[in-house]
């Protein structure tokens, strides 16, 4: 191993203090809570995974009771947390392991790495803390730790920056103490090489930092591309009949999969705000008949990794006789809306529908 990649490993270890962030799924060595842990963190901070890892522990202390949970309730537990495939492939991944490997999870990085929605990192985190297998952990807090120790410009987001961020990382790992190193490289991106406000002052790696000497710690990692957002513009329409009113299943290969909603128009985006639609349009478009616009909101925003959603909702009444065929919505108490999973979007406007426009 270089000189300087056993001093980075070695300083790093020494800095570590598995006490310093206590989380409750540190020094875990069951692989099931394990791999819940990392399914919800992906692409969610700890501070908001926390208490979902806590209550899905709760309600599924197995993976046979994950398996055999009914998809509405696991979706309802997920409910906020987004990326909802994560959930999907939990789910997939736990009625495999319940059913087709009586229970046993995985041990080897492999067979891990097979499981749906696991991908490499989190299969080097499994391997690693579970059964102390060799494999390192590469993520967003690695790549910014590497990149600025190490003085690498090459994008973390090209097939050769992966590749070679990857191997530094395998080269850097200390085969002894795999789970050990892993947990502290991420924890020390988490709190001392932050995206902002790095803490270089105190840092244990300063004297042998690139980008400190190079005054370019804000400049690294590098990404090729930044991300062009879509724009998608969602009206939707509380059918309200008496106490009742209509929701449906997101069944398509959408956004939001298997969560629930009210009837939707969607439209093109011209400007930044979706229009607000008259009730004319909206039955000519929907087919609909009979309609009674109450009330429209005003615009709601919800920001996802590929597209910003603006969304309006309309308080519509129907008359008693007014019905929707099965793939259109089915009639629920009002009084039980809150017993399905929607998303993020709806669920702002349940909270706060005090946001009308008229
Ligand atoms: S000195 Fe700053 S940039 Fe370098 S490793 Fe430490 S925290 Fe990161």
């Amino acid at each position: 191993m270089p000189e300087n990649h056993r001093l980075f490993t070695k300083t790093l270890l020494d800095w570590y203090d598995p006490k310093a962030r206590p989380l409750p799924w540190k020094g875990e060595d069951n692989p099931y809570f394990i791999w819940l842990s990392e399914i919800i963190l992906q692409q969610t901070r700890v501070e908001q995974g926390r208490d979902y890892y806590i209550k899905f522990k709760e309600h599924y202390p197995t993976v046979h009771d994950l398996a055999d949970a009914p998809e509405d309730e696991l979706m309802k537990h997920w409910e906020g947390l987004g990326y909802y495939s994560r959930a999907r492939n939990l789910h997939t991944a736990a009625k495999h392991i319940s059913k087709e490997l009586n229970g046993e999870f995985p041990d080897t990085y492999k067979d891990i790495l097979a499981l749906k929605g696991v991908g490499p990192y989190t299969a080097a985190a499994i391997s690693s803390f579970a059964f102390n297998l060799p494999h390192a952990v590469v993520d967003g807090n690695v790549y910014r730790v590497l990149a600025r120790y190490f003085g690498i410009d090459e994008p973390t987001d090209t097939t050769s920056g992966k590749k070679r961020f990857a191997q530094l990382a395998d080269d850097l790992l200390n085969p002894k103490k795999p789970g050990i190193y892993n947990q502290a490289i991420m924890d020390f991106g988490a709190t001392v090489c932050k995206p902002k406000a790095a803490l270089c002052n105190t840092c244990p790696l300063r004297e042998s930092c690139y980008a400190i000497a190079n005054e370019n710690v804000y400049d690294l990692p590098v990404k090729s591309k930044k991300l062009k957002k879509k724009t998608r513009h969602f009206h939707y329409l509380f059918l309200n009949k008496n106490e009742k009113v209509f929701i449906r299943k997101r069944v398509t290969n959408d956004i939001w999969r298997n969560l629930y909603e009210t009837p939707l128009l969607e439209t093109t985006p011209d400007g930044k705000l979706p229009e607000v639609l008259d009730i004319a349009f909206i039955e000519s478009k929907t087919g609909y008949s009979g309609l009674r616009l109450v009330r429209c909101s005003k615009p709601f925003k919800q920001e996802l990794t590929h597209r910003t959603i603006w969304a309006r909702f309309y308080e519509v009444e129907v008359s008693d006789h007014f019905f929707l065929p099965e793939n259109e919505g089915k009639e629920i108490e009002r009084s039980e809306i809150r017993n399905f999973a929607f998303p993020k979007i709806i669920d702002c406007y349940l909270n706060d529908n005090s946001l009308y426009l008229f």
